[in-house]
């Protein structure tokens, strides 16, 4: 495809059961594209809702040329969903957003902004939504999140921002990099993150939902932040090396201590060699499984596909 093709900008929403929130968010996005001007679209991703969030979506797309409707076969989950929209999506810049208007779209020309880098200032390839505040959402989301983007930003050595959804606008090189990321389980704002690249913040206030209720219940958090965790780190599965080495000075300790006692004839028969091959054999195990969990988070690491390094400028002299 010719880059001549490209429309300035996409909007990227996946829509689950949101037949509700989608004639206000299409409405406001709408509003924002007019006052924007420049060629756009809206991408909008049918996660196999069991409401008429389809026909909501066909309904818009013949009245307005800037819709495309995309509908997946089945529900795939926000993130899988996110991704089906971003590989259609064409746009030289896009903006991610959730259907539910929780992220208000007029935010957008800040963002545009931001990245165009005005008044001296250098532009961004990421700008991402910060929020300041978040109606609607009860003490344990916000203290659950909080404790998780804590965790995880001391388990990795990517800077996922706390406080920080999907909700950005990147750049169609970032957007090339992100799609070319194939692994599945997909925890797209740090593989953003990770991606690197000048990535600033937007100051917001998040709102409740417009309409409907969250598809995110408890467990699906928990799934959703274990993805997360495991897609970023390895550091679980090298825990047993850790264990290993510690529960091998132990079990030698255990093994010198009995040897000692039996060598003083301070032991009851039979208990210096159970104490001795239980230290020995207790360390070892754990240091043993811990090797393989160094391997196996090498395999794993491999197995991502994750680009080796991504160029950001290459300069060269007059030819
Ligand atoms: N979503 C989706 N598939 C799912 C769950 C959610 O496409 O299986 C969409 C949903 O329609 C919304 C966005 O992902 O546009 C974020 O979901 P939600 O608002 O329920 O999450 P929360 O804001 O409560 O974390
Ligand atoms: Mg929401």
């Amino acid at each position: 495809m010719s880059d001549l093709a490209r429309p300035a900008l996409s909007v990227v929403a996946p829509c689950y059961n949101e037949q509700d929130a989608l004639p206000e968010f299409l409405r406001r996005v709408g509003a924002v594209l007019d006052s924007l001007g420049g060629s756009s679209e809206i991408v909008l991703v049918d996660d196999g809702s069991r409401d008429r969030t389809w026909d909501a979506m066909t309904v818009a797309a013949a009245a307005d040329p800037r819709i495309v409707a995309v509908r997946l076969m089945r529900n795939h989950g926000h993130q899988l969903a996110l991704t089906a929209g971003l590989s259609v999506c064409r746009g030289e810049r896009i903006l991610i957003i959730d259907a539910d208007l929780q992220d208000p779209p007029e935010l957008l020309p800040d963002m545009m902004a931001l990245m165009d880098g005005a008044d001296g200032k250098a532009g961004a390839d990421v700008v991402y939504g910060q929020r300041r505040q978040r109606d609607g959402e009860s003490l344990f989301k916000r203290a659950s999140a909080a404790a998780f983007y804590r965790l995880i930003n001391r388990l990795t050595d990517v800077d996922i921002p706390t406080d920080a959804g999907d909700f950005r606008l990147v750049s169609r090189r970032v957007l090339d990099l992100l799609l070319a990321m194939p692994e599945r389980h997909r925890f797209i704002r740090g593989m953003v993150a990770w991606i690197g690249g000048r990535q600033v913040p937007l100051l917001y206030d998040r709102h409740a939902r417009v309409a409907g209720e969250s598809k995110y219940p408890l467990s699906k958090m928990v799934r959703f932040a274990a993805d997360a965790i495991t897609a970023f780190s390895v550091v679980p599965l090298m825990a047993s090396m850790t264990i290993g080495w510690v529960m091998a000075a132990v079990g030698f300790g255990f093994f010198i201590y009995s040897m000692i006692g039996w060598f003083m004839n301070a032991n009851l028969p039979g208990w210096t060699s159970i104490m001795a091959a239980l230290g020995l054999l207790g360390g070892m195990q754990f240091l043993m499984l811990g090797i393989i969990g160094a391997y196996l988070g090498r395999l794993y690491d491999q197995s991502k596909g994750r680009p080796l390094f991504m160029i950001r400028d290459i300069v060269s002299g007059p030819k």
